[in-house]
């Protein structure tokens, strides 16, 4: 133990993660001690991860992504009930006696871009039923937002979420038509680079509508593109990106990150 604080991002891959990049700019922009790396944890090994570092003193904690952001909620506690509601942890704390805290911050980190709407009533469509649709949903069920339309490639799976939410609406196969909605979150993989396009016809969409991809890989997606040329306002996926590492951020050292400095910070993750 080298006395400096440390935090990191684990995973199976880790190497695209772009975690390290957004925390040592904030450390460095407010002149902090402290590190955060990546470390390659394969799912067998995850249980012997977590023990050792419990013990580890300088450990703040962790971001957790895929695969392990399900099988972490077995080996850390929960007292927020993340098991019983988002179902998927991507932060873990460290705290001072040794205990470990697993926490979510996608669902917040997805909102801050939201933060200044009312969306209490507001039609919505999202897209996908997979982890990140299930962190939106959270957050847009404590919006008090109207009804949702989930868009799926398995309708069944996504009627469960509604359920499971307490959202009133209708799962739908991705090929329906949209339905006129305030907002439109595309949260699945469709569009992200190697996977296949999202096709969708946004004409059924208002002109005061904000479509919003969570994909940041491409940044500028097809939805995106489409979306600006009907002069829609957009958000894309690296406002959640940063939003939910400075939620992480400030657990692991802290402090909150710097204001004012996000320009910079996307032009350092995009370059
Ligand atoms: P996931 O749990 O694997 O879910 C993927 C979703 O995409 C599921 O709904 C799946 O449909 C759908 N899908 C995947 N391939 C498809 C295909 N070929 N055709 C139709 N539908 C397909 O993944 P996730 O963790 O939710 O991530 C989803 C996206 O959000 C990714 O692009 C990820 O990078 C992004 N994300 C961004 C942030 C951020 O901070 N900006 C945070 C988290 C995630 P089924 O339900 O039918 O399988």
């Amino acid at each position: 133990m080298s006395g400096i604080p440390y935090a990191e991002v684990i995973g199976d891959p880790i190497a695209q993660s772009k975690s390290p990049l957004i925390h040592d700019f904030w450390l460095e922009a407010l002149g902090l001690t402290g590190r955060y790396e990546r470390h390659h944890v394969r799912p067998g090994d995850l249980a012997a991860y977590i023990d050792a570092r419990r013990g580890d003193s300088d450990w703040r904690g962790c971001n957790v992504t895929m695969p392990h952001k399900a099988a972490v909620m077995d080996l850390v506690e929960d007292p927020g009930d993340v098991r019983g509601t988002i179902g998927a942890m991507n932060t873990v704390v460290r705290q001072p006696d040794g205990r470990l805290i697993g926490t979510n911050t996608d669902a917040a980190g997805f909102f801050a871009p939201l933060a200044e709407l009312d969306l209490e009533g507001a039609p919505v469509v999202v897209v996908g039923a997979g982890g990140a649709a299930r962190a939106v949903l959270f957050a847009l069920a404590r919006a008090k937002v109207g009804s949702v339309t989930i868009l799926n490639r398995s309708p069944l799976k996504a009627m469960g979420l509604l359920a499971a939410f307490g959202l009133k609406g209708e799962a739908l196969a991705l090929d329906a038509p949209l339905p006129p909605a305030a907002l439109l979150v595309n949260a699945s993989s469709l569009g992200m680079s190697g996977q296949p396009p999202l096709d969708l016809d946004l004409a059924p969409l208002p002109g005061d509508a904000i479509v919003y991809d969570l994909v940041y890989s491409p940044l500028q997606t097809g939805l995106l593109a489409a979306a600006e040329a009907r002069g829609l306002e957009t958000v894309d996926g690296l406002d959640m990106l940063i939003g939910q590492a400075a939620l992480a951020f400030e657990l692991f050292f802290g402090a909150a990150p710097p204001e004012g400095r996000d320009d910079e910070l996307r032009a350092l993750l995009t370059a």
